[in-house]
């Protein structure tokens, strides 16, 4: 879009870090915020922790210069603050361990491009970098920009970050993904100067889902991703827990049997080594020995025939919901969420999962949770397998941080 004077501006101009002063600061914090998600006032005030009055002038000084845009009449408090006349694309990536998603969307847009390849951690560093850099570069060309209009890029990835120096503390799923060196440092060759913000997947899943899908409004907020392995990210007053090494939510690592089988992290009994997708494969295989049928070869394929009846792959979900609604129990008795989401290619399941998951959980855990007037919610994830892309994406937005 172009300003009535014509001009357009820069995303990466008015985003650029400079030693300034905290007025030039705060702008920007609006600006990201607002990148990020269209929002009224008040809650522009909520989320960058700004007073209204601030926020007020901020906006009054980028409305004028058509870098914001004002729409409705419901009151100065209740308008409507979005991006005008921007140029600027903004990315979010999700590394999982066999699967890669790239979302891409231009800072004045709400509509997101987004493509996956069965390719992922697994297939190692090289491989997975090579393959996210071409389908990056694809979808700005889809939106009409060029990589030189990218603003940031969330890097959604399954291990601990540290998160004072950015650095891998712990490759949290398989110990022999070769994940190494600083996730902040990856992509710099390929674009130059543009500010890679890493993370945990689930912990931009959480904040995803926080900001655009079922965690709207909600403070405190746990997201269960699972796929091939189980994590959790988890918001507490509006932001994103990480503990001093970022392991903060490793759910998956939750011991549930003391004498269970031995996990890929070194310890028994694991949740993961319950409900991994892997694991679930495996019950079906065991459940059939001796019978020539036709057996599933992966998450998908179970997912698909339990949701078309076959019995089998149904009570294998169905136990694997009851270890995970029991371990929410546990990890809920100690943090009392608002909300449980639960999404990962397990979620793609639907009801077959939440809702039994959702009812060993409430016999589980601490029934003041569930007596009050709202109640702690077990809800499918809204944003399904997009919720890690489009949390990387927004979360990348809101940080100001220079390129390295
Ligand atoms: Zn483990």
């Amino acid at each position: 879009m172009t300003s009535q004077d014509g001009r357009v501006h820069d995303a990466r101009e008015l985003l650029s870090t400079r030693p300034d002063s905290v007025r030039e600061g705060n702008k920007r914090r609006v600006i990201r915020a607002v990148m990020a998600q269209p929002s009224t006032q008040v809650q522009i005030a909520k989320r960058t922790h700004l007073s209204q009055g601030t926020v007020s002038g901020v906006v009054q000084e980028l409305e004028a210069d058509n870098v914001f845009r004002v729409d409705g009449s419901d009151g100065e408090r209740g308008k409507r603050i979005s991006i005008g006349s921007v140029r600027g694309v903004a990315v979010g990536v999700e590394v999982g361990h066999d699967r890669l998603t790239v979302a891409v969307r231009c800072v004045d847009s709400e509509e997101t491009l987004d493509s996956t390849v069965n390719f992922g951690a697994t297939q190692g560093m090289d491989a997975w970098r090579r393959e996210c850099v071409l389908m990056i570069r694809d979808l700005v060309a889809r939106t009409g920009l060029s990589t030189e209009h990218v603003v940031s890029i969330g890097l959604g990835i399954p291990a601990a970050i540290d998160p004072r120096s950015g650095e891998i503390s712990q490759v949290a799923s398989s110990l022999d993904w070769d994940l190494q060196g600083n996730p902040m440092q990856w992509f710099e060759e390929s674009f130059p100067k543009v500010p890679v913000i890493p993370d945990n997947e689930c912990n931009f899943a959480a904040f995803g889902e926080h900001l655009y899908g079922h965690g709207r409004d909600r403070e405190t907020l746990l997201f269960v991703k699972s796929s091939a392995g189980i994590g959790a990210g988890l918001i507490i007053a509006g932001a994103i827990t990480r503990g001093r090494h970022g392991l903060a939510g490793e759910i998956g690592h939750l011991t549930m049997d003391p004498r269970g089988d031995v996990c890929r992290c070194g310890s028994r009994g694991c949740l993961e080594t319950l409900v991994g997708g892997a694991r679930l494969v495996e019950q079906v295989r065991i459940a059939y020995t001796g019978h020539r049928v036709n057996l599933p070869n992966n998450l998908e394929n179970l997912i698909n025939r339990a949701k078309t009846g076959n019995k089998v792959c149904r009570t294998v979900l169905k136990i694997a919901a009851d270890n995970i609604g029991l371990a929410l129990a546990r990890v809920c008795n100690i943090i009392n969420p608002e909300l449980v989401v639960i999404g990962g290619e397990l979620g793609q399941a639907g009801d077959l999962v939440v809702v039994p998951a959702s009812e060993t959980f409430q016999q589980n855990a601490l029934e003041g949770m569930f007596k009050h007037v709202s109640p702690t919610e077990v809800k499918l994830s809204e944003l399904g397998m997009l919720a890690g892309p489009l949390g990387a994406l927004a979360f990348a937005l809101q940080v100001d941080r220079q390129p390295s």
